[in-house]
C-alpha cells in the first residue's frame, strides 16, 4: 500500500507527498499572468483578482508552456499522488505549501459495459466525480481557488450558492485557516447547510433566488473586504476543473475520447477541459484532435442551449430558471461566451433534458454501474439517449459522460424511491 501525506495548510510548513513515487522535483509552478477571456487585456498574476477591470469578463492564468515543456515530460507525470496536483506546474500555486489537499481529482474512468449495451453505446465511460472531498467536483475548484487566495493574502473567502460550491469552499477554507462566509437561498435542501455548518462557516439563509443571495454576498466583498470566488468571478476555479482534461488524456493513454457529454451550470468544467486541450497540445502531450463538447441542460433553465440553437455569442439570462439540479440552475453565467466558442469549435452541440428525465438516468446508471450519481450526473444519460436517437452521436463512438457529484447529497429526490413504483 501507498501512504500518502497530503500537504495539508499554510500552517504545516514543508508538509511534502511522503509517497513511494520516485519523483519528488519541486514541482515549480509555470504560472506567467491572467488574460482576459475577452478583450485579452493582461493582468498581473501577483495580486488578489476578479474579473478583468476593463470589460468585466472572466480572467484566465496563464503559463510559460515553452519552458515547461522543456522541463516537464508526461511519462513522469503518470508517477506521481494521485489528485490533481499531480500536475502542479501548470496549476497557478507557487508555494507547495499553500498546496490545500483533501485528495481531490484523480477519480476513476469507468467502462460502462452494461450502461452502454442497455443504451446502445460499444464504448462507454463515465468519469466518476462523486468521488471527490465534499462528492462533487467542486472540490477541484475550490481546492484551488481557496489555495490560490490563500496564497495571496486573503484574509475571508465569500461565496453565494445554492449547493455544492459552498460545501467545498467551507471545507477548504477551513483546510486553510481562512472564515469564510456562505450566502443560501432559505429553500436550499438541509443538508447542504449543514454540510457548511459542520465546516465552521457562517451561512447566511436568504429568502429569495441565488441572484439574491449574490447581492448580499456583494455588501459583504465590498464593505469587510472578503474575497470573492464566485464560479469564473476569479481566476483559478477554472484552473482547478481543468484538471478533468488533463485527467481524461493520460487516462485514455494521452489520447482523447470523440465525445465528452458535461452537465453545464456556470461552465466551468467544460471550459476549463477546452483550455487544458491546448494546453497539453502546446506542451507536445497530445495532438490537434478535440472531443465534440455536449452541454446538456435543464428544459427548466436552459441559457446555454437556447443561445447556442439561437447562434449568439452571448446567453441572455433565462427567466425564473428551475430544476432540481442545483448544478444546473445557473440563469445567466459570466464564461457564456467561453462555453458556447467550445461548442462551436469543437463541433458539440447543447441539448436540455427534464427534471424527470434527468432522475431516470441517475436510476439506469445506478442499477447498471453502481453508481448512485448526482441529477447532473443523470442529464448526461438522458441526453446521449437523445444524442444517439436523433445520429448525432454514433453507437461505436468512445464517448464519456461526467457525474459530476454523489447521488447520497440529493437524499431528498429519492426518499419515496420505493414509493415510486420501481421494482
Ligand atoms: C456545479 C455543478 C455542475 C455544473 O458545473 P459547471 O462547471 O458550473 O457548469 C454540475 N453538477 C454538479 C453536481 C454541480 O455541483
Amino acid at each position: 500500500m501507498t501512504l500518502y501525506h497530503y500537504n495539508r495548510s499554510p500552517r504545516l510548513q514543508g508538509a511534502v507527498p511522503l509517497s513511494s513515487c520516485a519523483n519528488v522535483a519541486p514541482m515549480k509552478s509555470f504560472l506567467s499572468h491572467l488574460e482576459c477571456g475577452l478583450c485579452g487585456k493582461t493582468e498581473d498574476a501577483g495580486h488578489l483578482a476578479n474579473l478583468c477591470p476593463s470589460c468585466e469578463r472572466p480572467l484566465l492564468a496563464r503559463y510559460d508552456l515553452k519552458a515547461a515543456k522543456r522541463t516537464i515530460r508526461r511519462e513522469e507525470i503518470t508517477r506521481r499522488e494521485p489528485t490533481l496536483w499531480r500536475y502542479a506546474e501548470l496549476l497557478p500555486v507557487l508555494a507547495p505549501e499553500y498546496r490545500l489537499s483533501l485528495g481531490e481529482g484523480w477519480t476513476p474512468l469507468l467502462r460502462a459495459h452494461r450502461l452502454g449495451k442497455i443504451v446502445g453505446a460499444s464504448r462507454l465511460f463515465i468519469k466518476e466525480e462523486g468521488l471527490n472531498p465534499t462528492k462533487s467536483f467542486k472540490a477541484r475548484g475550490l481546492s484551488l481557488a481557496v489555495a490560490k487566495a490563500a496564497e495571496l493574502g486573503a484574509g475571508a473567502l465569500s461565496v453565494p450558492s445554492a449547493g455544492n460550491a459552498a460545501g467545498a469552499m467551507s471545507a477548504y477554507a477551513a483546510l486553510a485557516g481562512l472564515p469564510a462566509f456562505v450566502f443560501m437561498p432559505r429553500d436550499v435542501p438541509p443538508l447542504f447547510i449543514a454540510e457548511c455548518r459542520a465546516f465552521g462557516a457562517t451561512v447566511t439563509l436568504v429568502d429569495g433566488l441565488i441572484t439574491d443571495c449574490g447581492k448580499l454576498a456583494a455588501e459583504g466583498v465590498r464593505d469587510e473586504g472578503r474575497f470573492d470566488v464566485s464560479t469564473l468571478k476569479e481566476p483559478y476555479r477554472l484552473e482547478g476543473k481543468k484538471t478533468l482534461g488533463y485527467e481524461l488524456a493520460e487516462q485514455f493513454g494521452w489520447t482523447l475520447p470523440d465525445v465528452v457529454i458535461y452537465p453545464t451550470g456556470g461552465g466551468t468544467g467544460l471550459v476549463g477541459m477546452w483550455k487544458a486541450f491546448d494546453e497539453m497540445e502546446e506542451l507536445g502531450w497530445i495532438g490537434s484532435e478535440r472531443p465534440r463538447m455536449v452541454s446538456v441542460q435543464s428544459t427548466g433553465c436552459a441559457p446555454m442551449v437556447r443561445a447556442f440553437e439561437r447562434g449568439d455569442e452571448f446567453a441572455e439570462p433565462w427567466e425564473g430558471g428551475r430544476t432540481v439540479a442545483d448544478g444546473l440552475r445557473v440563469p445567466a453565467a459570466v464564461g457564456d461566451f467561453l462555453i458556447l466558442r467550445a461548442l462551436r469549435e469543437s463541433g458539440g452541440t447543447a441539448l436540455a433534458v427534464s427534471d424527470e428525465e434527468m432522475l431516470d438516468g441517475v436510476r439506469l446508471m445506478a442499477r447498471s454501474e453502481g453508481v448512485f450519481g448526482a441529477p447532473e450526473g443523470g442529464a448526461t444519460v438522458a441526453a446521449l439517449r437523445e444524442l444517439l436517437k436523433t445520429g448525432a452521436v454514433d453507437p461505436g463512438e468512445q464517448i464519456v459522460l461526467f457525474n459530476t457529484g454523489a447521488g447520497v447529497k440529493y437524499w431528498h429526490l429519492f426518499e419515496n424511491e420505493d414509493r415510486a413504483g420501481n421494482s
